[in-house]
């Protein structure tokens, strides 16, 4: 038997005891080593993203082979997990938007994830890591797939006014990717903890509102990343964009949530607005970025928790300041 994390169903998150999963064909048994808390299991939580009943959540998470099962895959080597298994035949898959395919299986929300000691895993989907990197660094390959790609859709350029909304491990990340591109980087984030992390992490700029932002670029931002998943900063995003400029949502609102967006102004200032959704074939890169030290995601681990503490780590707000617990079965 093994400790897990199962959301029985929406507003019911319980740490119980079940069976160590075997590995079916082309599954490998991980070793759970690390696994982040996201603001999308705080999501699933309150029932404000689709999930399914009784599986264990937990998508950010790396760890060790035990079992390679039939796969011939090394037991013993750290793998990073990209949760997200595309089916290849949908309709979206063969035009190569695996990202919107229909019949996409997530782990940690349709199949048992990492917020447990052990995880089955699709070996297909699993990156391998350097047996030297800290443990706790595979968890963040996940969330940089993810801001990868909302990246990618921005393009951004070395020069340009880039300003970041939201101060948390997908902005944090997209700070230093923007900075990677050689942009000018403006991160927007309410807490005095947070605007510190992003200028010590990269950013060349930090303000907590409109009013500060504006001081600083009158006529907005080249690019806008919006990476706070908040109504009031999803309706500003296209305001904080300069005339002919552009924006990239990567933050998740409630389903049926509503947002004002005022066509006249996009379509008069010719606002492109990009919407970011999941990780495309970035989990590689992102597992590249983080074994390497591309990104520096040391500084973004906020506290290690075991997995009894997990329930209330995600059923709460964070806690001021925080920017990614992260749960560690051994602990
Ligand atoms: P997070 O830890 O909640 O970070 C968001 C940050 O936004 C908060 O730390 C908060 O920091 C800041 N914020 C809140 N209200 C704000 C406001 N009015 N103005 C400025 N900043 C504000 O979340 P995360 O894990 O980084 O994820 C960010 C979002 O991306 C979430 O919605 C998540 O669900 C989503 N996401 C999307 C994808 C995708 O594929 N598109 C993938 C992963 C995650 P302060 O307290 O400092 O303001």
């Amino acid at each position: 038997m093994m400790r897990a994390i199962q959301l029985v169903e929406t507003g019911n998150l319980q740490a119980i005891d079940i069976p160590v999963p075997k590995p079916a064909p082309g599954e490998i048994l991980i070793k759970v080593e690390a696994a982040g808390i996201c603001g999308t299991d705080r999501h699933l939580y309150h029932g404000e993203f689709p999930s399914v009943p009784e599986k264990v959540l937990g998508h950010e998470f790396s760890g060790i082979i035990v079992d390679s099962g039939d796969t011939g895959m090394a037991e013993g080597a750290r793998v990073t997990c990209d949760p997200n298994t595309w089916c290849g035949t949908c309709d979206q898959c063969l035009r190569g938007r695996v990202n919107l395919c229909s019949h996409n299986v997530a782990t940690g929300i349709h199949r048992d994830g990492g917020f447990a000691e052990y995880c089955a895993f699709p070996a297909s989907k699993a990156v391998e890591l350097p047996a030297d990197l800290d443990p706790l660094h595979g968890a963040f390959c996940e969330p940089l797939a993810c801001t990868l790609h909302g990246m990618d859709l921005g393009a951004a350029r070395a020069g340009e006014k880039v300003l970041v909304i939201g101060g948390g491990v997908i902005g944090l990340m997209a700070v230093q990717i923007a900075k990677l591109a050689g942009s000018d980087v403006m991160l927007m984030t309410r807490s005095a903890e947070k605007q510190a992390l992003g200028l010590s992490t990269g950013a060349d700029l930090a303000v907590g509102n409109e009013a500060e932002l504006r001081a600083h670029w009158p006529n907005g931002a080249d690019l806008v990343v919006e990476c706070a998943g908040v109504d009031a900063t999803v309706a500003m995003s296209p305001k904080l964009a300069r005339t002919g400029g552009r924006v990239v949502i990567l933050g998740v609102l409630p389903q049926g949530q509503q947002v004002p967006i005022e066509p006249f102004d996009l379509l008069f200032r010719e606002i492109q607005m990009h919407f970011s959704f999941l990780n495309p074939f970035t989990h590689a890169r992102a597992a590249q970025m983080v074994a390497d030290g591309t990104i520096n995601v040391a500084p973004l681990v906020s506290r290690v928790i075991s997995l009894d503490e997990t329930v209330d780590a995600i059923t709460q707000p964070p806690r001021k300041g925080e920017v990614r617990a992260i749960v560690v079965p051994s602990v």
